[in-house]
């Protein structure tokens, strides 16, 4: 059986951005294309509308909010906590992943989300950006899973060709 790569939702074009756009990559596109690729959209399967609020993580990243230590927050104002949200989805999206088992190589997730963010997260309090996982990533490396940024780009390029030759 062909190998399958998890891949956020958004790289392949789906509008589930939290602004309602999306985040389409070629290279990504071209392998859903070709039949290896399986979308997710961690915020969504948490129970989020699409359009929703932004959020960020207040106290640490991803790793701290699977420990209790931070939080997920909107950052429209209102301040309404998400946490339980990005937890759900990132276990649906954990779900996913062991479904695939060996057939799973790797995890592409989108750089910068709070969710699918994989070195870089947003500060909460400024536009600034920070080392840190988002939420989903955070839980799909703590339990094993190879998970690369969006954009490192030629390690998706040799993974989607070595895919492709399996
Ligand atoms: Fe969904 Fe992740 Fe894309 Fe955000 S970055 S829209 S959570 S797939």
């Amino acid at each position: 059986m062909s190998k399958l790569i998890l891949v956020s939702a958004c790289l392949v074009g789906f509008n589930c951005k939290y602004n309602g756009g999306n985040n389409r990559s070629e290279l990504i596109v071209e392998a859903f294309r070709r039949g290896f690729v399986v979308p997710v959209c961690p915020e969504q399967l948490g129970g989020l509308p699409t359009p929703r609020s932004p959020a960020k993580i207040k106290g640490g990243d991803g790793k701290d909010v699977l420990s209790g230590k931070g939080k997920v927050l909107t950052v429209d104002g209102s301040f309404k906590d998400v946490t339980e949200n990005f937890l759900r989805g990132a276990y649906e999206t954990l779900k996913a992943a062991e479904l695939l088992g060996d057939r799973l190589v790797a995890c592409i997730l989108k750089e910068k989300s709070p969710s699918c963010g994989v070195k870089k997260i947003y500060e909460f309090d400024t536009d600034n950006l920070k080392e840190g996982m988002g939420v989903t990533a955070a839980l799909l490396s703590e339990k094993g899973f190879k998970i690369i940024s969006s954009e490192d780009t030629e390690i998706i390029k040799k993974i989607l060709i070595r895919s492709l030759n399996e």
